[in-house]
């Protein structure tokens, strides 16, 4: 009897210990498994593939962009780089598709027959490719977004926002020659005018920033040879913001001058960018180039509506109204 405390308390000494080291151990396993809550840093996207000089994008290189970056949070995001190309043997004709852009105002109309040829050749060859690619994500609900003016060329400055809104309805409302149904079940609303600006870097190797909750569209002069850049910013496959950047070192137009020569088509473009935005990635410009997304699109040129592809992949995402 009298042995016994002195027999416990060791025992009891024994048993605190080894309960403090296992409460100990699962708190700093917690610690290490708690996301930190910190977004990356501005500059750590993924760099730009070295940009391919015009036209000599690389043929079906879908591990060239996107390219991906997993956040701590859960968030990733993704660039898409879009280049200038030479026309593609459909798309010699010049202004091609804009006979469906009604809803485009200042939207050029091809006068000529010639012009109408070409137009009536590249829409049956835009409908008959139905290759596509998707990115892996998509919009969830209604995709809000600004424009921020700032630096937008003064030959555009007055009608780009026009341009860059019928885009964004071309795309979710299924624009196109091919007798396809339409609209998709997507949404897009434009917010307004913002001051802030897009998570782009403009230096020579471009790379997304810090995602702000707010998808924005802007000008910039980038320091690569892209027309325009996209960042996706995307959660468990679903869209958290899209930004998007027009770089100013190319001219560009939103109704086809008489005489182009080396202008692009900014609704054009934007289609394709927003064809990121909603999930779409690229198909090969030589192989498919009348679909807005072929990954590179040649100045003076109209990609204005869907190819079957293009409406393959984004009914495939979102389903027909
Ligand atoms: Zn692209």
């Amino acid at each position: 009897m009298r042995g016994r405390p002195g027999q416990v308390m060791p025992a009891v000494f024994a048993l605190a210990t080894a309960f403090v080291v296992l409460v100990v151990s699962v708190l700093s396993t917690v610690a290490e498994l708690r996301p930190r809550a910190a977004a990356p840093a501005p500059g750590t996207g993924p760099a730009a593939t070295e940009a391919p000089a015009a036209g000599t994008a690389p043929e079906d290189a879908p591990g060239d962009e996107p390219d991906g970056l997993d956040g701590l949070d859960g968030l990733q995001v993704t660039m898409d780089v879009l280049y200038a190309g030479r026309p593609a043997a459909e798309a010699t004709g010049g202004s091609t598709a804009e006979t469906a852009d009604e809803a485009v105002p200042g939207g050029g109309v091809p006068s000529a027959a010639k012009a109408s040829r070409a137009a009536a050749s590249t829409s049956r060859a835009q409908c008959r490719d139905t290759a596509y690619a998707l990115a892996g994500w998509r919009v969830k609900g209604t995709a809000g977004w600004y424009y921020n003016s700032s630096g937008a060329p003064s030959a555009v400055s007055r009608t780009a926002l026009s341009a860059i809104a019928s885009a964004a309805r071309s795309l979710v409302g299924a624009s196109n020659q091919c007798g396809l149904p339409a609209p998709f079940k997507a949404g897009q609303k434009y917010l307004g005018a913002t001051k802030r600006t897009a998570a782009v870097s403009t230096s020579s190797r471009t790379s997304c920033g810090t995602e702000d909750g707010h998808s924005v569209v802007a000008w910039k002069r980038l320091g690569s040879t892209a027309l325009a850049v996209t960042c996706t910013w995307t959660r468990s496959g679903q869209v958290v913001s899209s930004d998007i950047v027009i770089n100013t070192r190319y001219r560009w137009h939103t109704s086809r001058p008489s005489r182009c020569t080396s202008s692009f088509d900014l609704a054009s473009v934007l289609t394709h960018e927003w064809g990121h935005a909603f999930g779409l990635t690229h198909v090969s410009p030589s192989k498919h180039g009348t679909q807005v997304m072929a990954s590179t699109i040649p100045a003076c040129s109209s990609v204005r509506t869907l190819g079957a592809g293009d409406h393959r992949a984004m009914r495939r995402l979102y389903g027909v109204r």
